[in-house]
């Protein structure tokens, strides 16, 4: 069984992927991360992010890049989202998903074009989405917790601008696939969005 999970940043598909891997036994990836590091790379290359060559070499990241707890923060976020429009870049990362997603077993997975690209054919497709407000707040109070000096203005700001990107671009936009379940979880505290959503794939898939 596959299952994919999309949805934009700071939604909580993260939080409900996690949960329903452990609730249904399966292997999860978040594919985000793939972004991230090519993100950081082309950082520590010193290249440009917008270049599709620069961003296509650094493709190339060391395994050892997905543990670099660097690759969580905004700035890497922003950056992974400026490489992620190439479509040299979403092909180099393409088999290593679609390798993930098909392995025996079944798998989770998610991303942003989980279920319209790495994965049409999975059981079950969730499009996980929220406010800004909703989606800044919650980044808001992770932040702060983590130390980092920013407003919450500043972060609804940047969700816009990276929701924007991601929707608007012409390889793979951010939008639910056909036969998405699509859950809100802006008024849903986070046990009850993970109900929600396991709730979602048990119909799927039954
Ligand atoms: O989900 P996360 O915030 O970690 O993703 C970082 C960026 O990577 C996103 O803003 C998006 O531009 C890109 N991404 C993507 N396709 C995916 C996963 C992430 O384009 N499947």
């Amino acid at each position: 069984m596959i299952i994919a999970v999309d949805g934009p940043t700071a939604s909580g598909k993260g939080t409900i992927a996690k949960a329903l891997a452990a609730h249904f036994g399966l292997p999860h990836l978040d594919t985000g991360l793939l972004y991230r590091a090519v993100g950081r790379q082309v950082s520590l290359n010193g290249g440009n992010p917008d270049d599709a060559e620069d961003a296509l070499a650094a493709t190339g990241f060391a395994d050892s890049l997905l543990d670099d707890p660097q690759l969580r923060d905004e700035e890497t976020g922003g950056l992974a989202s400026r490489v992620s429009v190439h479509q040299a870049v979403r092909q180099a990362l393409f088999e290593r998903q679609r390798a993930f997603a098909t392995q025996d077993g079944g798998a989770i997975l998610d991303g942003r074009d989980i279920g319209t690209v790495i994965a049409p054919e999975a059981e079950a497709k969730l499009f996980i989405t929220a406010s800004v407000e909703a989606r800044a707040q919650r980044r808001f109070v992770e932040m702060r917790e983590r130390g980092a000096g920013v407003t919450l203005l500043e972060i609804q700001d940047d969700l816009r601008r990276r929701d924007e990107r991601d929707r608007n671009r012409a390889v793979a936009p951010l939008i639910p696939a056909e036969n998405a379940m699509v859950i809100d979880t802006s008024a849903l505290g986070k046990d009850e969005a993970i109900a929600a959503a396991i709730e979602a794939v048990t119909e799927a898939v039954s």
